[in-house]
């Protein structure tokens, strides 16, 4: 998606080698218009998947989520983060490391709202190593929905999580791909 490769050199600031802050356009503050770009196509790439559900983990998934979703004209269902485990019969919870943060969250999604009848893609802002992924990907096992794939925003193909994630077999489409932030310059594949 070039209008989105050229947000990324615009607005992104380079932290680390590692580390990319994409606040003025993913984590803080939203382009409603391109959004709903990333959104169509996104319905584009996995049209004719019969989706029913459309999931993400909170936060920062929810607005590219919300924009395919409504072109599916499918429920949308976030993953809370909770800060303490509160596992109970009513949820799927998985804890997962953040790589930003440095810490360790739970999410959870209720039961009411997976089944085995759902046929889901995961839209997810950025993959570095793939855990907070790999969690949700564990709940949608559990609940027993076919995972049609995932739709990525920003995919870091100098970290593994993609990589790794496409290794299981699982169809991972991502809107941009970063090759490498090394030397203050963002290369893109
Ligand atoms: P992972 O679990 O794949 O290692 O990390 C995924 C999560 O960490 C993303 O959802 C995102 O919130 C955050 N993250 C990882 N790398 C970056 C980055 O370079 N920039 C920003 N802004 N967030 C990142």
């Amino acid at each position: 998606m070039e209008v989105l490769k050229q947000a990324i050199l615009d607005k992104g600031v380079i932290l680390s080698d590692e580390v990319l802050k994409l606040d003025a356009l993913l984590n803080h503050q939203v382009e409603p218009e391109m959004v709903m770009e990333m959104g169509r196509e996104f319905a584009r790439r996995f049209a004719g998947e019969s989706i029913t559900k459309v999931v993400t983990v909170e936060s920062s998934g929810i607005p590219a989520a919300f924009t395919t979703a409504l072109q599916f004209g499918v429920p949308l269902v976030f993953a809370k983060r909770k800060k303490t485990l509160t596992s109970d019969q009513e949820n799927y919870s998985e804890r997962v490391p953040s790589f930003t943060k440095g810490i360790v969250t739970d999410i959870m999604v209720s039961k009411a709202f997976l089944s085995k009848e759902d046929r889901v893609l995961f839209i997810d802002d950025i993959i570095a190593n793939g855990d907070a992924a790999r969690g949700l990907i564990r709940i949608i096992e559990r609940a027993g929905s076919e995972l049609v794939g995932m739709g990525v925003i920003v995919e870091k193909t100098f970290q593994k999580g993609a990589a790794t994630i496409r290794e299981q077999g699982i169809r991972v489409e991502s809107l941009v791909k970063i090759s490498g932030l090394s030397g203050g310059v963002i290369e893109f594949e």
